[in-house]
């Protein structure tokens, strides 16, 4: 039987505002446990919420860049529950009346093609603690320096039918929010957190199935294997004529498998209303167009602009715009190269090679935007051959800071110069008079193998330097 995965995503994304989304308190990943927090957020009685503007404008970032309809007014509800690591008995989020709307993404693929994601909705909403169990021995520790950071929801349709489409999607959302500059994304310290919705239904079928949840997966590669292992899970239950069950499940990466966290059944009833203590919040238009005017350059219409006016290919314009710091550097590097076209083939091949065997990112680059700008400047003005730019290229790698001191240093320059190139080829004519016969006594296609020799050894007499469609063309004369 042929089944179709059928999959929503829920992302948390952890917004970079300087404080929490109620409090004054900071946000700052790793601190002590504790020392970043104040009476609100421990849920001291008789403390009042007071919004984070900044909150509300990167929500509104956010909805405009991926083409939703801003929540001109919305609400904060109460969302409770009973947790160690969350002493108000509630967590502040927007059930009712998200602060973003409906809106399509268009994420694109691995082949170049545009996938485009529906977006439910977007809201505001407040992080609770950690529970440590490791600080004291036999007691369980709770830290509540997260509690009360600002995140934002993002609820997508049942949209997704393969593993990839959800990988490619989160890398979208990632490079979206790092453009935006509203997120750092960063999936090991917990910024964007990922809930895999799953069901399965018979190919052709119009109805979706029952769906589990697949909460908090930290890693790409742990979404895909987790998004496979939780579908073989319920192709044998529905496939043994039993049913899946609706629930919240972990994936476990060390058993390679995923096991139920609480079922819907037994799930709480979180009894949502509107938090008293909360105003609307109401946007005007002006707001809004205030914000649109700010956004940065997004990262479809780089994509666009990278394939129409630079010429690059797709596969290429979505490789450079993945993520904000690549894009900058490849627009620094043409502006010194002139390039576009060479400078992407360096960027995602020499350079990105050296990046990978150091484990580096971008922002680690050893190399300058304008260091391999100008190298690339080089090839094209006749100054290196691409062997010669490989030398400087691995020169520059190793800190030397200048081109044209490495190519002056190590005697890179091409000889360009025909003078020079001119008596390099009338001494091999004449040094070599029986190759000299045996070319001129050939047929065309006999003498272009034959002028290899010739090139062999003016390379060899110009120490490799010759600029060989200068060579050629010199041989060519001066041989017939
Ligand atoms: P809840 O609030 O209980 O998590 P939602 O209706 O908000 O439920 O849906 C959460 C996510 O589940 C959404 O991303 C949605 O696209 C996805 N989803 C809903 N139904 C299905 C289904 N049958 N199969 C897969 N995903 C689904
Ligand atoms: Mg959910």
């Amino acid at each position: 039987m042929n089944w179709e995965k059928v999959m929503g995503l829920e992302v948390h994304l952890q917004l970079s505002t300087h404080s929490k989304i109620f409090s004054s308190s900071a946000t700052a990943f790793g601190a002590d446990a504790n020392t970043q927090t104040n009476p609100l957020d421990m849920a001291l009685p008789g403390t009042l919420p007071v919004l984070n503007h900044a909150a509300v404008s990167q929500a509104i970032v956010f909805g405009l860049g991926v083409g939703a309809e801003i929540g001109k007014v919305s609400r904060f509800d109460r969302k409770n529950y009973f947790y160690p690591d969350l002493p108000k008995g509630y967590q502040i989020s927007q059930f009712f009346e998200p602060i973003v709307k409906e809106g399509v993404f268009d994420v694109p693929l691995e082949d170049g093609s545009i996938f485009p994601v529906r977006i439910l909705r977007a809201h505001l909403e407040e992080d609770a603690g950690k529970s440590v169990h490791d600080a004291i021995p036999g007691h369980t520790g709770i830290d509540l320096n997260r509690a009360g950071t600002p995140l934002l929801e993002v609820v997508t349709e049942p949209d997704f039918r393969t593993a990839e489409q959800v990988v490619a999607y989160l890398k979208a959302l990632h490079a979206l929010v790092t453009y935006l500059g509203i997120s750092d994304g960063n999936m090991s310290e917990g910024s964007m957190r990922c809930d895999v919705n799953l069901s399965l239904r018979l190919e052709g079928e119009t109805e979706y199935g029952t769906r589990t949840e697949l909460k908090n997966i930290n890693s790409f590669r742990f979404i895909e294997r987790a998004i496979h292992v939780e579908a073989e899970r319920q192709q044998d239950l529905l496939e043994s004529g039993q049913s899946v069950v609706q629930e919240t499940r972990l994936f476990d990466p060390d058993k390679d498998e995923t096991r139920s966290m609480r079922s819907k059944e037994v799930a709480n009833d979180y009894r949502y209303f509107p938090d008293p203590d909360l105003l609307p919040i109401v946007i005007d238009d002006a707001t809004i167009e205030r914000i649109r005017d700010a956004l940065p350059e997004l990262p479809a219409v780089k994509r666009g602009r990278y394939t129409t006016e630079l010429g690059l290919s797709q596969y290429d314009a979505n490789l450079l715009t993945q993520d904000r710091a690549t894009a900058e550097f490849f627009e620094a590097c043409c502006a010194t190269s002139n390039n576009p076209k060479a400078t992407a083939n360096w960027m995602l091949g020499d350079l990105s090679a050296a990046l990978n065997k150091e484990g580096l990112a971008i922002c680690g680059c050893k190399v300058t935007p304008e260091g391999l700008g100008l190298l690339i400047k080089r090839i094209d003005d006749g100054t290196l051959s691409s062997k010669m730019a490989k030398t400087v290229f691995e020169g520059l790698w190793a800190g030397e800071p200048d081109v044209d001191r490495i190519i002056e240093d190590k005697g890179l320059k091409q000889v360009s110069d025909s003078g020079a190139l001119e008596t390099i080829v009338d001494d091999l004519i004449a040094n070599n008079p029986a190759q000299v016969d045996q070319y001129r006594a050939a047929d065309e296609g006999k003498q272009k193998k034959l002028i290899g020799f010739f090139v062999g050894q003016a390379m060899k007499a110009s120490k490799g330097q010759a600029n060989p469609q200068l060579l050629n063309q010199l041989l060519k004369q001066k041989l017939g």
